[in-house]
């Protein structure tokens, strides 16, 4: 009987997924069945954006985390699929920070020539995943939204790509009950322009602190403030920014800081970070994991060590991205076909659990956990028939971006990379990045 698998979640890791199997389908061979199940009615997982914050018109957690005037925070030659080059959609090389339409739709376009979208069943959130020790398979629970109906059906393999950049990790500080302005995660934050001659405060020293924090500065805020816990992001700020320790305290109006300076604010946004959170999973089979490149419990970064029929894309902290997605995506494609053998000794996967967590924490800095996840990507790559590519070319765009944000953090997005797909220079974008207030994709693309 044909194997059944399911896929939980249409993000670009899910999609990656698919594409994965239609591409050994494409070359002849015979795939299982594959269902994926996506709670939102479109696919592209995060960079599918929607106005929308809290609760969707069904109830469900919204699952965007993105905003307006979002432009990618990394160079796309980090990212580019090997197999769907940015020349193949667009016809043309295009800029090395597309905004999140550009990037929606090159995302789309690969998948609507795999022509995978019938595998999908849209508004279905997945409600539970359980492990039948008789059967020796799943049963998935499923909401179809549309009719309200719960329903149950068995499948051989789980992959859970469900992202874990959704569910925000909400801190509370004294005051934030009785402060008269907003407070919000980044998770709700939608519109810079919302901030337009106002005092904000951001909590938190990563991207999202770096890009929101960026993105009011562009639409005009009066003055930005960085609150950081460990250490300052440490960059050449414009002179309204300014980053301070630690948040201690608000009142009705200001906050109050460790060093014990205080700034009247107008908002709050908390860029604090998220959880891996799956509600739909039981202990048994639920990865809980700190956001990192190594992370528990995941043998080769994918397979649960805990039952091996359950595999998990996507889940690592992330320097790459799409093409990491697919490296994986293509092992666990393989893994379930029988192409590679998973060791049957558990501990063997639980050691090269441990391995890979000594070898990150080996690094000593950004550089090192650069080329420690370049070469994760290599060695999945290594063992399946994903197109091979430069991943050192790419770990040398993202050293190169680096030092552009070092030089002029409000200016690196005006530099270009050479693809490592297709070898060509990226143009020089039309407009700075500072004065490029339309993000529309006919702006970005046009010459
Ligand atoms: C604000 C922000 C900016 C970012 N910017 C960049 C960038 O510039 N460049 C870059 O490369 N990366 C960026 N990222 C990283 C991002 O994680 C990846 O680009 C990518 O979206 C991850 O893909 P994913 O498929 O793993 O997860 P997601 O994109 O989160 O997709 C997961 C999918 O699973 C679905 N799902 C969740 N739960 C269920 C369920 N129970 N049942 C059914 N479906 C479910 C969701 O609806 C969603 O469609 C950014 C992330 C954030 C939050």
């Amino acid at each position: 009987m044909t194997k059944r698998v399911a896929v939980i979640g249409a993000g670009p890791s899910g999609l990656a997924q698919l594409r994965a199997f239609q591409s050994a389908a494409a070359k002849g061979a015979e795939i299982p069945e594959i269902v994926c199940f996506e709670k939102q009615d479109n696919w592209g997982g995060l960079w599918n954006y929607t106005w929308r914050t809290g609760l969707d018109e069904y109830g469900e957690p919204v699952h965007c985390s993105m905003y307006r005037y979002l432009w990618s925070n990394g160079p796309k030659e980090g990212l580019e699929f090997a197999d769907y080059s940015f020349e193949e959609h667009f016809g043309k090389q295009i800029a090395s920070y597309p905004p999140r339409a550009v990037l929606f739709d090159y995302i789309e376009g690969r998948v609507k020539k795999a022509d995978v979208r019938d595998w999908i069943r849209f508004r279905h959130p997945v409600r539970f995943v359980k492990y039948n020790e008789d059967k020796g398979n799943f049963t998935v629970t499923a909401h179809d939204l549309i009719n309200d109906s719960i329903y149950e059906e068995e499948f051989d393999n789980v992959v859970c790509a469900s992202g874990h950049f959704s569910t925000p990790n909400v801190p509370e500080y004294p005051g934030f009950d009785v402060f008269g302005g907003r407070v919000l995660h980044a998770h709700d934050f939608r519109d810079a322009m919302e901030f337009h001659g106002k005092d904000i405060l951001l909590l938190g020293s990563s991207y999202s602190a770096e890009d929101i924090g960026s993105q009011c500065w562009k639409y005009g805020a009066k003055s930005i403030t960085v609150a950081y816990r460990n250490a300052p992001m440490g960059f050449n700020w414009p002179d309204n920014w300014k980053e301070v320790p630690a948040l201690v305290r608000v009142d009705e109006t200001t906050a109050y800081f460790a060093d014990g300076t205080s700034k009247k604010v107008d908002a709050i946004i908390l860029c604090t970070g998220y959880k891996h959170h799956f509600p739909f999973l039981p202990d048994d089979l639920r990865l809980k994991t700190a956001n990192r490149l190594a992370t528990a419990d995941l043998y080769k970064g994918v397979v649960w060590v805990h039952n091996p029929k359950l595999f998990y894309v996507g889940m690592q902290d992330q320097w790459f991205t799409f093409n990491m997605f697919d490296a994986q995506a293509w092992w666990v494609r393989d893994a379930i076909m029988g192409r590679i053998a998973i060791p049957e000794d558990k501990a063997v996967l639980l050691k090269d659990v441990e391995d890979r967590i000594a070898g990150e924490d080996a690094g000593a800095d950004a550089h090192d956990a650069i080329h420690y996840q370049g070469d994760y990507v290599k060695e999945l790559i290594a063992e399946t028939d994903y197109p091979s590519f430069d991943v050192d070319g790419a770990c040398e765009a993202f050293f190169e971006w680096k030092d552009h944000k070092k030089k002029d953090i409000m200016g690196f997005r005006n530099h270009a990379y050479r693809s490592v797909i297709t070898g060509t220079m990226a143009p020089i974008h039309h407009t700075p990045w500072k004065d490029a207030l339309e993000d529309s994709m006919e702006s970005y693309l046009r010459n």
